[in-house]
Formats: structure tokens, sequence, C-alpha cells
């Protein structure tokens, strides 16, 4: 590829760090972004979890995967990480799919930390309603300091980016690809080798404009909820799985909490098929009513750690999450790449964490020469 014109569409971490990569591969890159900010939908709207495997009990390849990627992030992005708290992973008496000794066992086989907690922190929980707590290592990102980072890389590697610009449409032209763009509000027709689709919640829209065939995702509007916790959950992260239970975990580009929820978090969902008209995320996004379900959630996660309620609601950030169908059975955070997706030199890319960026990476060069 090294010459070669490549388009990226969408400034997320995906787009961003593949960008930065093909650069350094000598191809010339230009990333369009439809925001005026970069990495400002899902890389930032998340709960910033630096995934270690312990989230992943009924998916061991995802979990084994996650303990790889772990320290590969962790050693590249060290400034954007904090890991001065401790996590603690919690397990439900009843609910759970995973009984607290089967969760041990599950961490023993991944090769990942799991102590029994001390007392001072089992004394914070509800003994009728959970079964163990265990200590875990497990970090957050700031997402700001990672977006700094990469626009620093990017700069160094020579990447044009474009913000305000939408990929609207593609289509073969000759040996490559004709790209409809519209920036700041105009009309553009541009040309490139390859075009790499990160659009995440949007993949779907420039298929669905380009007549190409749509690809089988499923998205929740999800809220997370940004809170200031009580005095002695400051410096800690609790996630209470695996079941309809929730996640407190320092968010740090904001230097609160994010609280979620999986019974709450997400509000409603939909999916895009072939079989009906295409629903574009980002309007379903806009018409959202964002009503916070902040109350449902506090009064569950009290009953389980009664201190939590004292959290002092500051207010909820929202997105549309999207998840490949294979994921609903057993959680599972696959990655998604397609190649010439429907035309020559048009690939779609999307991981359902942002560390999966390494196995997107590793099919990537596994398909496509890059060098
Ligand atoms: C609620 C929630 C919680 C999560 N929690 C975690 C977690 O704790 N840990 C973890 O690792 N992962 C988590 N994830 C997943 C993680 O956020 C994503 O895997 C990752 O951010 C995806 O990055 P991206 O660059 O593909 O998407 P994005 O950051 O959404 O980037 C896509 C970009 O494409 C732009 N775009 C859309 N259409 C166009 C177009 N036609 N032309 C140009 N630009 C376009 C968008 O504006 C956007 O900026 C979570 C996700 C959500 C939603």
């Amino acid at each position: 590829m090294a010459g070669k014109n490549v388009a990226i569409a969408g400034g997320g971490f995906f787009g961003l760090y593949l960008a930065e990569q093909l650069a350094l591969k000598g191809c010339k890159v230009k990333v369009y972004e439809k925001s005026s900010e970069l990495m400002s939908r899902a890389s930032y709207v998340n709960q910033a979890r630096v995934h270690n495997g312990y989230h992943y009990p009924r998916s061991i390849l995802t979990a084994l995967r996650s303990r790889l990627s772990f320290p590969r992030f962790v050693n590249e992005f060290r400034d954007c990480i904090d890991d001065d708290f401790d996590k603690y992973y919690l397990v439900a008496g009843s609910l759970s799919k995973v009984t607290g000794e089967q969760f041990r066992r599950f961490c023993q086989r991944i090769g990942a930390e799991c102590e029994e907690a001390p007392s001072s922190v089992k004394r914070l929980v509800n003994p009728a309603l959970i079964d163990s707590v265990f200590t875990t290592r497990e970090y957050a990102f700031d997402s700001h300091k990672l977006r700094d980072v990469m626009l620093q890389r990017l700069s160094a590697a020579n990447v044009t980016i474009v913000t305000d610009a939408v990929v609207e449409i593609v289509r073969t032209s000759g040996d490559g690809l004709e790209l409809v763009t519209t920036i700041s509000g105009q009309s553009e027709t541009s040309y490139a080798d390859h075009l790499f689709n990160c659009t995440y919640s949007r993949i779907n829209y420039l298929l669905n404009r380009s007549e190409l065939e749509l690809i089988p995702l499923r998205h929740e509007m999800t809220e997370m909820c940004l809170v200031e916790v009580p005095d002695e959950f400051k410096r800690m992260g609790l996630t209470l799985m695996c079941g309809p239970f929730f996640s407190v975990m320092p968010f740090p580009s904001a230097q609160l909490h994010s609280f979620s929820h999986v019974r709450y978090t997400p509000h409603y969902e939909w999916s895009d098929s072939a079989k009906k008209p295409y629903e574009d995320a980002h309007i379903k996004f806009e018409q959202n009513t964002h009503q916070s379900a902040w109350g449902y959630m506090l009064r569950d996660a009290q009953r389980y750690i009664p201190g939590l309620s004292e959290c002092q609601y500051q207010r909820s950030i929202w997105e549309v999450k999207t998840i490949l169908p294979r994921s609903d059975s057993d959680d599972s955070r696959p990655i998604l790449f397609r190649a010439n997706h429907g035309l020559k030199g048009l690939h779609c890319v999307m991981g359902g964490k942002i560390d999966n960026i390494y196995d997107a990476l590793h099919e990537i060069e596994r398909v496509i020469e890059l060098s």
C-alpha cells in the first residue's frame, strides 16, 4: 500500500489509530470526521474501562484477547491511563450467571489476578445479596488525553484531518474509488485507492447511501451517568457481575465516576437489516428524549452497596452502542472487519472495545498488503 491514497471515514479512536499506522507504512492518509471534534462519540462516551478479561466469563476468547491487549494498550498509552484506584469485581448471590467460585476459577484460567477482597471493602456490601468480592487489576483510560496523544502522533505522521466532513457515498472509479463528501455543508468529490469505513454506529449509513449490502448490526441507545461518589469510593472501581447488575468506575476525563447498569443503561435497541428501511443512528440519537434512568440505576445499586446512596448525580452522557449480533448470546466483543465490502478498496472496521484496535489491525494486515 505504500504510496497509496487512503481515506478514512470516522475520526474516533479506530479511525485515528488506523490512519497513523497506514501513514507510517507510507500511505497518504486523509481522515474525514463528521463532528467538529475528534473522538467525541463512542471513543469518549464509554465506560473508560481498559478491559483485562474479567468482564467476559462467558466468552473465554474475548477474555484471553483482552489479557493480551491490556498490557500492550497500557504501555502504549501510559500517560492516558488511570491505575491509581482499587478495582473490585463482585458476584451476586442470586440472578448471577456465575458463582463466586466459578469467577475465581475463570480468572485463574485466564491468568488474571483475583484475590478475596479485604474485610474493609467487604463491609461496604450487603452480605445478603453479595456472594463474593474480589480484588482485581483493571484500569481506566482518559479519553481526552488519548485524543491529544493521537493528534500529536497524526501530526508527526503527516496525516490530513478534515472535520465537519461526512463521507456520503463511495463508488468505483477506474482502479480506485470516488468519494462524495459533504465538507462544512459543501458537496465535494475526491478519489482514493482505499476507504476505511470506521464510523462505528454509522457503518451502514455509508453502505446504504452507496447502495451496498448492509452489515447486520444491533444498536442500543445508552445512557451513562456521571456521578460524584462518596469519599470512601473515590479511589475505587466496582463491578457487580455477571447479569442484570451495575458498574461504578473512575471516568478520568471528567474526574467523576461513570455509573452504568445492564438493565437501565440501554434505553431501547434496533437493528440494521436488509429487510427494513435503514435508520440513521445519529438521527435517532438526536431525536432521543434523553430522559435519565438515574433514579432506577441508583435504587437498584444501593440495595447491593448501601453507601452508593450518597452518590451525587452530575449529568448523563449518551451514545449509540453498536454490537455485532453474535455478541448477544455470550457478551463477547469480537471485531468486525470486512475487506472489499461490495467494492474493491472499501473496508469496514469496528471494535466492541477500545483495545480491539490491535485485533483489527492484525486482521487488516493479514488480509490487505499494507507495505
Ligand atoms: C456506552 C458504551 C460503553 C462502552 N464501554 C467501553 C469500555 O468501558 N471499554 C472499552 O474498551 N470500550 C467500551 N465501549 C466501546 C468503545 O467505545 C468502542 O469500541 C470504540 O470507541 C469505537 O471507536 P470508533 O472509533 O469505532 O467509534 P467512534 O468513536 O464512535 O468514532 C466513529 C466516528 O465516525 C464519525 N462518523 C460517522 N459517520 C461518518 C461519516 N459518514 N463520515 C465521517 N465521519 C463519520 C462519528 O462522528 C464518530 O466520530 C463502550 C461503548 C459504549 C457506547
